[in-house]
This record gives structure tokens, C-alpha cells and sequence, in this order.
């Protein structure tokens, strides 16, 4: 669960303000806009339209150590 707020107003657009969630496939950073999301039952947790994250459940936890070992690059690239 998360918060996220957009502000266009420096472009004369509006300031808005999102609940976000995260995919429990990808992490990927959605915004909770409607009531019907997609959801996997198996995760019990919110998914995003990604038609890889919508069609089969490979929970987050597997792609972890992927993750680590990019961020472990970025560290190593000073990002
Ligand atoms: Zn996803
Ligand atoms: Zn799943």
C-alpha cells in the first residue's frame, strides 16, 4: 500500500492524489482507480495489466534475487 501524488501544476495542470498498491507479480507501482483491478487469488494481492502478471502467478519473492543482484549494479555504478 502506498500513496502517490502527481502534480501538473507547474504545466498548468491539476494536482491529483492516488492509493497505490503494488503488483505481487512485478512490484510495479499501481493506481488504484476503479474497484475492479485484476487480483490474483493465489497471491491474495492486487496485479497489474501486464498480460504476464494477468495470465500466471510468479510471485515477486522469485524475482527478488534478480532484483537485489540489479540494485546490487546500480550500487556498483553509483546510481
Ligand atoms: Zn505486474
Ligand atoms: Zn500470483
Amino acid at each position: 500500500m502506498g500513496y502517490l501524488l502527481v502534480d501538473d501544476t507547474a504545466s498548468g495542470g491539476l494536482k491529483r492524489e492516488y492509493d497505490t498498491v503494488s503488483c505481487k507479480h512485478c512490484q510495479a507501482v499501481i493506481k488504484v482507480k476503479r474497484e475492479s483491478g485484476n487480483w490474483c487469488r493465489n497471491c491474495s494481492g492486487p496485479v497489474c495489466d501486464n498480460m504476464e502478471c494477468v495470465k500466471r502467478c510468479v510471485p515477486f519473492f522469485k524475482k527478488v534475487e534478480e532484483k537485489l543482484r540489479r540494485q546490487a549494479l546500480f550500487k556498483s555504478i553509483g546510481v
